[in-house]
């Protein structure tokens, strides 16, 4: 019997994704980061839902290739950049745009002879998050060199990454990084020739003043949270990836005993437990402790005990009615993503990245 553990990708719910951020950025061309197979959703069945958008970002060239291999035409950036000088006559063969963030890859770029076509490139600046790009003050010779260069495309963009924008300008959890993020880009770039680009999902919501002339965001096409504090729902998202699966078994157990590996649990009464077909060996989090939402028949009900690699426990005193073979959400649709997330210690967008190989995906 196939294991009836399964995630359900909602085309509807990315195509409405990005036509909210569209709406909220009319001016600005939209890159989908469709990176880590599409924040885990798929990166071929998402790119084909997001076919409207004017770009992908991604983490790797084969992510490009595959892109290309599904027919995209559309501009695709590397947003780590590449590291070795071998990757770049087959990105100017697939017409791949590239980050450039270091020195090193200034070498590479102007060594580079006899490619199929100029490369484009992102000179990223790094305004205060400190993982990739140059300082500001060396922005400025970077890009000169960049646009002299006869394997580089004339027209160089000017790009940053925000360290904190999920934090809302008014939140005193921001302390003006943004802020300052948003001067620094402002003043190393002042008078440089080339589109701006800034805005991950948070900032395309809430920081109206970085969105330039490309957003990038990647969490908001799959519907989640990406300002502290609100679920993807606050912004008209919706849930791109439902999370189910069955009851394989109910019990009745008895005050007292206890559940789970380790006993971890102890049942307070005589009550109702499930036992549902999935566990850390699909992706669920093994850290998501008691009281963790969950959905059977569409009720509320709670993880007991420790997930184990392919059963986790469920509290189903609020669902009396279920039997074995009822339907269970772990997170998507009736569920937010982010509470599940919130109660394992952790964000959205791992939850969805550790979705593992053996959940069936299906196409909605
Ligand atoms: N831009 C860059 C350079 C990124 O690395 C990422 C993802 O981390 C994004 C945009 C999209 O971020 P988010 O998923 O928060 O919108």
């Amino acid at each position: 019997m196939a294991r009836p553990t399964f995630a359900t990708i909602h085309a509807d719910a990315l195509r409405h994704n990005l036509a909210v951020l569209r709406a909220v950025a009319p001016a600005s061309r939209l890159m989908a980061v469709v990176k880590a197979d599409g924040y885990g959703h798929g990166l071929e069945r998402v790119a084909r839902s997001l076919s409207s958008a004017d770009a992908f970002g991604v983490a790797s060239l084969s992510d490009a290739e595959r892109l290309r291999a599904a027919g995209h035409e559309h501009p695709i950036v590397l947003l780590s950049g590449f590291d070795a000088p071998e990757d770049l006559p087959r990105m100017s063969q697939l017409s791949v745009q590239t980050v450039v963030h270091d020195a090193n890859q200034l070498e590479m770029l102007g060594q580079a002879t006899a490619l199929a076509a100029p490369i484009r490139c992102w000179l990223k600046v790094d305004t205060g998050m400190h993982r990739l790009g140059f300082a500001p003050e060396e922005v400025r010779e970077a890009h000169s060199r960049l646009e002299a260069m006869p394997s580089v495309d004339a027209e160089v963009v000017l790009m940053t990454h925000f360290a904190s924008s999920d934090a809302l300008p008014a939140s005193t959890a921001d302390d003006g990084q943004t802020r300052a993020q948003l001067n620094a880009f402002a003043a190393s770039t002042e008078g440089l020739a080339g589109p701006r680009s800034l805005a991950n999902s948070a900032a395309v919501l809430g920081w109206p003043q970085s969105h330039g002339d490309w957003i990038r965001p990647g969490g908001a096409l799959f519907g989640m949270s990406v300002v502290a504090g609100s679920p993807g729902a606050a912004f008209g998202l919706r849930p791109a990836m439902t999370l189910g699966t069955r009851l394989l078994a109910v019990k009745r157990i008895r005050r007292g005993e206890r559940v789970g590996y380790g006993g971890a649990w102890t049942c307070p009464e005589d009550m109702p437990i499930g036992v549902a077909a999935i566990g850390y060996g699909d992706g669920y989090p093994r850290l998501a402790p008691a009281g963790t939402p969950a959905l059977v028949d569409g009720r509320p009900a709670r993880v007991i005990g420790r997930v184990s690699m392919d059963l986790m426990t469920l509290d189903l005193r609020d669902c009396p009615a279920a039997v074995a073979g009822a339907p269970v959400t772990l997170w998507g649709t009736g569920l937010p993503i982010e509470t599940v997330a919130e109660s394992a210690g952790t964000i959205a967008y791992e939850l969805s990245c550790s979705v593992t190989r053996r959940v069936r995906f299906i196409d909605d």
